[in-house]
């Protein structure tokens, strides 16, 4: 079977996450989370002190840094590793949400994490999500979709997600970060959220898990068919 590139974009906490880790396991792909990626940079630069707006600063940690997933076979989760140190739980808290999309602007962390993901998906058979995976990381992948939900629903999904990891957060504080990250995903310069011409657009909002992952597993199953077929063809 040939092997394609899904690449799920979307807005924070649109379950983007959540179904490329579903679409990823049934296919038998391995699942990137370039957010996590993001999200571990800004856990530095916090942890360092290093100024986002100083491009030395930013330039010098940017060596310093060295970021991989490895599964755990117990959880049966793909955490993320900052230099070799497990920090999946901690790049979840609110205190780097507060950060990671300033940090995410910068270009310099861009073109190392860009470079980085477009290696990992050299022998493609991926799933990965993001903000700009169908625009930049992989104009050429086989599947694009662009995610979303209605901003109330991603605010209650993401309060879920944090209270099962033990932090409480009141409904409008999440409302206001991830109204924000939009915000500044959206605008800034450096490959900005957008979708992709040709990516298919979901709204999520009133689907339940099962639905979303099944319509991209069968979006997916029919871009592998042209594939295949092309290759018989040539
Ligand atoms: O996906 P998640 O919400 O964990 O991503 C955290 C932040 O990382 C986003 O708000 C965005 O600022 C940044 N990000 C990005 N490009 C990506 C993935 C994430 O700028 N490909």
């Amino acid at each position: 079977m040939p092997k394609i590139i899904v690449a799920i974009d979307g807005y924070s906490s649109c379950g983007k996450s959540t179904t490329a880790k579903q679409v990823a396991k049934q296919l038998n792909y391995a699942y990137i989370d370039t957010g996590a990626m993001y999200r571990a940079v800004t856990l530095f630069f916090i942890q360092n002190h290093i100024s986002a707006s100083n491009p030395k600063e930013v330039q010098k940690a940017l060596h310093d840094i060295h970021i991989s997933f490895r599964r755990d076979k117990i959880k049966g989760t793909n955490d993320t590793y900052l230099n070799g140190l497990n920090v999946e739980n901690e790049i979840r808290k609110m205190y780097v949400s507060e950060q990671v999309s300033t940090v995410s602007a910068v270009a310099e962390v861009r073109h190392a994490l860009v470079a980085q993901q477009q290696r990992m998906g050299k022998t493609r058979g991926i799933v990965m999500d993001g903000r700009d995976i169908g625009t930049v990381v992989f104009p050429q992948a086989e599947l694009k979709i662009f995610m979303t939900a209605d901003p109330i629903i991603r605010a209650q999904r993401r309060q879920a997600e944090l209270l099962e990891k033990g932090e409480l957060i009141g409904l409008q504080e999440i409302a206001e970060n991830l109204k924000m990250r939009d915000h500044i995903d959206t605008t800034r310069t450096e490959s900005p959220l957008r979708q992709a011409d040709d990516a298919i657009y979901i709204d999520n909002s009133l689907m339940t898990l099962d639905e979303q992952v099944e319509m991209v597993v069968r979006l997916a199953d029919e871009q592998i068919g042209l594939v295949l077929r092309g290759r018989e063809t040539e």
